[in-house]
């Protein structure tokens, strides 16, 4: 078996598990051509998928797609020089800042998305995020912070009412607040992604970014077959159909992390308490909108095993699945009438709050 470690530093691996069963659906049909494609955008390797598309037409929108997807992470990085880094200066220095519509846009639905998740998916918390060393294309190595450090920046709260958008003006009221969108900017990139497949005319495709993907159409008379990363070990915890438009985020402790002194720190970090949010291992959310989905796990990978249904609720979120740090899975009837275990799992607790 492989170790998680090995499996977390090579993407090419972990795409290949991840998206085994979809591809295997796809090459399973001999009558209608399956166009297959990757590249790198936003960390991770973004697979392509199209289904019942010749091939020249396929070629074409696969490397339309690929600018978009570059052009989009370089404008979004939340540390390397861009369009959002300029923001976030601009927006500490004085306040307000002028951007283009796509950011504007951008801005708008990660602020509206927030705002609905009380506030646990947190885009403002950039400063924290930086404070424990994700913002750099090594995981970081530790110790953790100092704790009066992170305090500090907890106190100074900056959240979504501190910003306004107005047309392309964004104001804010609180010189604490710094983007990060690394919790909902490759949602958000799918979702254009996959209109632009739809303007290009492409029905059915996969978006598959690093295991989180949308879907649009269907794969000939069936539906798209794709499987759910197992947090603890290598391999899929559980698979899933998909057909029409719908997005599969998972939010999980093993994506960016570091041990130190026998406990694990990772990337999602509870802005309420300024550290990482340790009760559950993973969140996964279907959805229609990918951006809503990728903000959804994050935000309820924090709310944790008490909290997530009420959050779900609000942020308009049908089908839930958590995995607790026992093991434990959680998730409403709904989702479990969707999922096909690769073995029983040990424990369920069925949510009927949602
Ligand atoms: P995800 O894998 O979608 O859950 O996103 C995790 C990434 O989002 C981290 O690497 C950070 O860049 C950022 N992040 C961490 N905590 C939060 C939070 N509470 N709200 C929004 N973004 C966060
Ligand atoms: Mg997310």
């Amino acid at each position: 078996m492989l170790p998680l470690a090995l499996l977390n530093r090579d993407p090419l691996l972990r795409i290949l598990i991840l998206t085994l069963a979809c591809l295997l659906a796809a090459c399973n049909r001999a009558d209608a051509p399956v166009y297959h494609d990757q590249f790198f955008a936003f960390g991770t390797l973004i697979d392509l998928t199209f289904y019942d598309v010749d091939t020249l037409r396929a070629e074409q929108a696969s490397r339309a797609l690929e600018q978009a997807f570059m052009q989009m992470h370089n404008d979004w990085h939340a540390w390397q020089p861009g369009a959002l880094q300029q923001m976030n200066e601009q927006l500490a220095e004085q306040g307000q800042a002028s951007s283009d519509p796509a950011m504007a846009a951008l801005i708008q639905e990660a602020n509206r998305l927030s705002t609905l998740s009380n506030g646990l998916f947190n885009p403002l918390i950039g400063r924290l995020v930086a404070l424990w060393g994700f913002h750099d294309d090594e995981p970081p190595q530790g110790p953790p912070p100092a704790s009066d450090r992170i305090r500090k920046l907890v106190e100074q709260a900056p959240a979504s009412a501190d910003v306004q958008v107005d047309d392309l003006q964004i104001s804010s009221r609180n010189p604490a607040v710094r983007y990060d969108l690394g919790a909902f900017a490759k949602g958000y990139a799918i979702d254009r992604g996959i209109e632009q497949l739809q303007m290009l005319g492409i029905e059915h495709a996969i978006i598959n970014a690093g295991g989180d993907l949308r879907v649009s159409g269907r794969h000939g008379q069936r539906p798209w077959r794709i499987g759910i990363r197992d947090p603890r070990k290598t391999g899929v915890l559980a698979s899933i159909e998909l057909a029409g438009d719908e997005s599969v985020f998972t939010s999980g402790d093993y994506e960016r992390f570091y041990d130190y002194e026998g406990r694990r720190y990772h990337h999602i970090i509870d802005p309420r308490s300024g550290y990482p949010a340790n009760a559950t291992v993973s969140a996964t959310v279907i959805h229609p909108i990918a951006a809503t989905a990728d903000a959804a796990a994050t935000a309820l990978f924090i709310a944790g095993p008490d909290a997530w249904p009420a959050i779900a609720r609000q942020m308009g979120v049908e089908y839930v699945m958590l995995v607790d740090r026992e093991g434990r899975i959680h998730m409403n009837p709904a989702m479990k009438a969707r999922l096909t275990f690769e073995s029983e799992p040990d424990t369920v607790i069925l949510s009927e709050a949602l």
